[in-house]
């Protein structure tokens, strides 16, 4: 069965648009010298809402930045963009841009060189904070220029906590895998899906005591990811899971020891 790529809710319809696959050492992610060589997914969202277009992250863009060459690998026969194509949009057509936080992997197609002319790009002003003190070469603060470059100009606005984009988007501070990291609630009057971006990224971050080693603040990351899967369990959300290569749409269930993915039926 084909993996389900759209749903609705409420009014609006919520569409996954693929950019590819990344491959790399697992000790890129969890830390350590771990050898293995693991697949993530980058899976942003397109919301068909009756006031706008918005797009919750931006996958890797083009190419791969400099500073990831060697160490990631990217894959992909059609990209975010192309996919957008397919879904009969155009770039100029998407309104609003919402990056959960400023890794490459996250903001590529939205940054540099922006490609949606005519959207605003939403950034949490911590996340931007924290990007301007991370070292030379570090890809959050690769972002800081374009960021800033876009607040001059106007298309970038800077957030400071939670607040609501267009009617029935929602966004939500809920920081450790960055400072000012976003996810996203996309809400109807009795329906609700989560996009987690990375605070629980792909299905194994459902156990949260699963520490990661790229994670600003692990403990913080822990307790609003325990936070946050309970509110989605108890609100019955679809959750999107960004960087899962396979069952990517799914339901949460509380376990003894943590939670469990139920993926959504295609
Ligand atoms: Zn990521």
């Amino acid at each position: 069965m084909a993996t389900k790529t759209t749903f609705e809710v409420g009014e609006m319809l919520v569409r996954i648009l693929d950019d590819g696959i990344f491959v790399t050492d697992a000790g890129n992610l969890f830390g350590g010298s771990r050898k293995m060589r693991i697949r993530g997914a980058m899976h942003a969202v397109l919301v068909e809402a009756p006031e706008a277009l918005v797009l919750l992250d931006a996958g890797f863009g083009p190419e791969l930045p400099d500073a990831l060459v060697g160490r990631y690998e990217l894959r992909r026969e059609k990209s975010l963009m192309g996919h957008l194509r397919e879904a009969g949009y155009a770039a100029e057509d998407i309104a609003h841009v919402i990056l959960s936080h400023l890794d490459a992997d996250h903001v590529g197609w939205a940054l540099e060189p922006p490609n949606f002319p005519n959207a605003t790009v939403f950034v949490q002003e911590d996340a931007l904070e924290e990007a301007r003190g991370m070292p030379e070469g570090d890809g959050r603060r690769e972002a800081v220029p374009a960021v800033e470059k876009g607040v001059e100009e106007g298309w970038c606005e800077l957030l400071s906590g939670n607040g609501e984009i267009v009617p029935g988007i929602r966004v939500e501070v809920r920081s450790g895998h960055s400072a000012g990291h976003q996810i996203v609630w996309i809400e109807s009057v009795e329906d609700a899906a989560l996009y987690t971006a990375d605070l629980a990224p792909a299905k194994i971050w459902l156990d949260p005591d699963l520490i990661s080693g790229v994670d600003t603040d692990p403990e913080a990351a822990r307790r609003n990811r325990i936070e946050v899967l309970d509110a989605a369990v108890s609100r019955s959300a679809t959750v999107i899971l960004y960087h899962e290569p396979g069952d990517f749409l799914v339901n949460i269930r509380s376990t003894e020891k943590g939670f469990q993915a139920v993926p959504v039926e295609g």
